[in-house]
């Protein structure tokens, strides 16, 4: 499978200390001078395009604690050929930027959001900022993005009472909402291990609440998400079912961290690392090469994410 999709994570740190997510015991954040800096990720995602890369998302740690978002994203907008840039984003600081980061040239956002509910909201999250959230979701539909789209973990026991509650988002509104299968991914998400909530359970409650959803054809490019509807809703439903559906093979994703480090898969070692390159002189045909042979290598990484180590989704990006 050709690598089309690039994850960049832009910082470590979040304001949010999510319960599945935050180290349990975080070790400090990164000095400023280990991470790349906008020229910097501008060259690396510049190669990775040359290299054939389509569509960048920018992540984090949360992407919108990065300094000057808005200039990165304009310098990221012009590279040649790329053809989709996206951010995902807790959303709490989302709704003072929408409107300048859809101007700055982005194409669409992904928000993630765990509870409608703010005692809930509040236990997963450690953050009062629920009603932020709820104007940002607001904010990014009146800015104009070609998408908007919600990332919904559920978890057994937490939030799972809530399925049709937010599948209920998608009807009057042209909004994607997206369950993501919880993994335990670190020390913190393992003590969790217990409250997967898989797709089939997620779709049971939906449909018991709000009737059947009808396949929607995958978009070319989508990624691993099973797309549906529910009946004359303007928006959509969708599932990544990363636990009960091995979707390895249809992979054409790699991650890049914000100290330039490039994981092939999400369960690869961190042995490829772009910076010195980029800080050594190397010219631009010369990282594109170097980028080459990273996909060249993805494939030996392909990996049962059940089986796979600890993996840090706060700095990673998930
Ligand atoms: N701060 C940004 C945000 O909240 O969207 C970007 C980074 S966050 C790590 C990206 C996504 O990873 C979020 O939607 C989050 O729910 C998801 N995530 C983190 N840990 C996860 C886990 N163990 N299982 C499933 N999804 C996870």
């Amino acid at each position: 499978m050709a690598v089309e999709y690039l994850r960049i994570s832009l910082t470590d740190r979040c304001n949010l200390n999510c319960v599945y997510c935050t180290p349990l015991e975080k070790q400090g954040f990164l000095p400023h001078g280990d991470l790349l800096r906008h020229e910097e990720l501008t060259r690396a995602a510049a190669a990775f395009v040359r290299a054939g890369v389509k569509k960048i998302r920018l992540t984090g740690g949360e992407p919108l604690l990065k300094k000057n978002i808005l200039e990165l994203v304009r310098l990221l907008r012009a590279i040649p050929g790329l053809q989709e840039l996206a951010l995902t984003t807790n959303g709490l600081l989302l709704g003072d930027l929408a409107g300048g980061l859809r101007a700055a040239g982005l194409d669409s956002v992904n928000i993630s959001l765990d509870s409608l509910a703010l005692a809930t909201f509040r236990e997963i999250t450690g953050s009062d900022g629920l009603d932020k959230v709820l104007d940002a979701i607001t904010k990014a539909l009146a800015a104009g993005f070609a998408g908007v789209k919600l990332n919904v973990v559920l978890m057994k026991g937490i939030n799972d009472g809530e399925a049709a509650d937010f599948a209920r988002l998608s009807v009057d509104r042209p909004l994607e909402v997206r369950f993501i299968e919880f993994f335990p991914a670190n020390e913190r998400s393992d003590r969790l291990k217990d409250a997967l909530f898989t797709t089939a359970e997620t779709v049971k409650k939906i449909e018991q609440a709000l009737g059947p959803l009808t396949q929607v054809p995958a978009a070319a490019g989508g990624g691993p998400a099973r797309v549906y509807s529910l009946a004359g809703a303007r928006g959509k439903i969708g599932f990544i079912s990363g636990r009960s559906d091995y979707f390895c093979g249809s992979c054409n994703r790699v991650r890049m961290d914000c100290t330039g480090k490039v994981y092939p898969c999400l369960f690869s070692p961190a042995t490829h690392d772009l910076r010195e390159p980029l800080r050594g002189g190397a010219d631009d045909a010369a990282l594109t090469g170097y980028i080459k042979k990273i996909f060249a290598v993805k494939a030996d990484y392909k990996k049962d994410s059940a089986s796979a180590g600890h993996i840090e989704m706060s700095s990673l990006g998930g």
